[in-house]
């Protein structure tokens, strides 16, 4: 089950609740609060709380340009400006709260994002749950030969090899998961096994379980750090199992903030940043000079991404 029976009734009773506020919110984001959208085999991700929306951001911001510009500046129009420029102290003024789980190989990656504050779910205090990701067949990708770092997801192993790679995950979860239980002498519901035997300390039965087990945690962030971190984890560079979250919580960061969405898409994530030699290249060209990899001052692979970037045919 990919969200338990308890936090499942502590949201269909948040869901019955009402509050008024004299705050400002957003509709689209209220419409979707507290609900769990399911990403990979076990995982979700929900928001739980929210500060603010694109008018605290312009609140914000014009207590920095005083009143006068208050008249002339249209809400999206600054909001577009303030992105665009990297004015982002306006941005922090809102704030969100997620509720995620996530396999432990993917909240490693998300963890190097310091700026949040974090609250997991406690392998000491509780007993580990018997749910591990195991990625689709189609997910079962070779190694890249180009980016070391990753694999390349056109090429899928093939219907035998894929097989046996899911016989292993699952098998070596399904054991390793047994072999936890019995350290601890308990089962799943916490139910003592055997009387007459101690039964390892969870803090350190936990050590043999793969990376690939679940875990939970509340994850608040301001807006700024949240774009940052949407940024890099949105990107096709980033882990397919991370991108996939960071694809649904860009959907609700759309319905929280709108223009501030608008003007992200625009100008970081679908922007692109360009070296000084590289601007060179495009200027050159933009004035019909002929220019190659070799007079171009890049390196062949600093070359072929600029190439990639404008779809240049080599
Ligand atoms: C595709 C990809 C591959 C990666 N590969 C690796 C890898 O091989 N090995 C590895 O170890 N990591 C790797 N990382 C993690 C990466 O190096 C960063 O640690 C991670 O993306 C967090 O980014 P950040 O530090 O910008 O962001 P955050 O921690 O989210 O911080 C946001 C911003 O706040 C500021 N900030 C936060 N803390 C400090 C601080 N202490 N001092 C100064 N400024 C601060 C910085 O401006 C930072 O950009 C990878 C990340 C990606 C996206």
């Amino acid at each position: 089950m990919v969200i338990k029976k308890e936090q499942l009734e502590e949201i269909n009773f948040l869901l019955t609740q009402s509050n008024q506020t004299l705050r400002p919110v957003s509709p689209e984001l209220e419409e979707i609060l507290y609900q769990p959208f399911e990403v990979l085999d076990h995982g979700f991700v929900r928001v739980v709380d929210y500060m603010g929306n694109d008018s605290s951001v312009v609140q914000a911001a014009r207590v920095s340009y005083g009143q006068g510009t208050k008249k002339v500046s249209a809400d999206k129009g600054l909001i577009n400006y303030l992105i665009a420029h990297r004015h982002t102290t306006p941005l922090e003024m809102c704030e969100i709260k997620f509720h995620i789980k996530l396999p432990i190989f993917v909240a490693r990656q998300w963890i190097r994002h310091r700026t949040a504050s974090v609250n997991e779910y406690s392998a000491r205090y509780s007993i580990v749950e018997d749910e591990f990701y195991v990625p689709k067949a189609e997910n079962l990708s070779a190694q890249s030969k180009i980016n070391h770092q990753g694999r390349d997801e056109t090429k899928v192993l093939n219907a035998a090899e894929s097989r046996r790679v899911l016989e292993i995950l699952k098998n070596d979860s399904v054991k390793s998961y047994d072999h936890y239980l019995e350290m601890i002498n308990q089962d799943e519901a916490g139910n003592i096994v055997d009387e007459s035997k101690e039964g390892l300390a969870r803090e350190l039965a936990r050590m043999n379980l793969p990376l690939s087990c679940y875990t939970q945690w509340y994850w608040k962030i301001d807006l700024h750090n949240l774009l940052h971190f949407l940024n890099l984890r949105a990107d096709s560079h980033a882990q397919y199992e991370i991108r996939v979250y960071a694809q649904v919580m860009l959907d609700m960061v759309k319905k929280w903030v709108p223009h501030c969405f608008e003007a992200f898409v625009k100008h970081h994530k679908d922007g692109e940043n360009l070296s000084g030699p590289a601007l060179e290249v495009i200027k050159k060209m933009l004035n019909g000079e002929k220019v190659t990899q070799e007079n171009s001052g890049l390196s062949s692979r600093e070359w072929d991404e600029l190439s990639k970037k404008l779809n240049l045919k080599s």
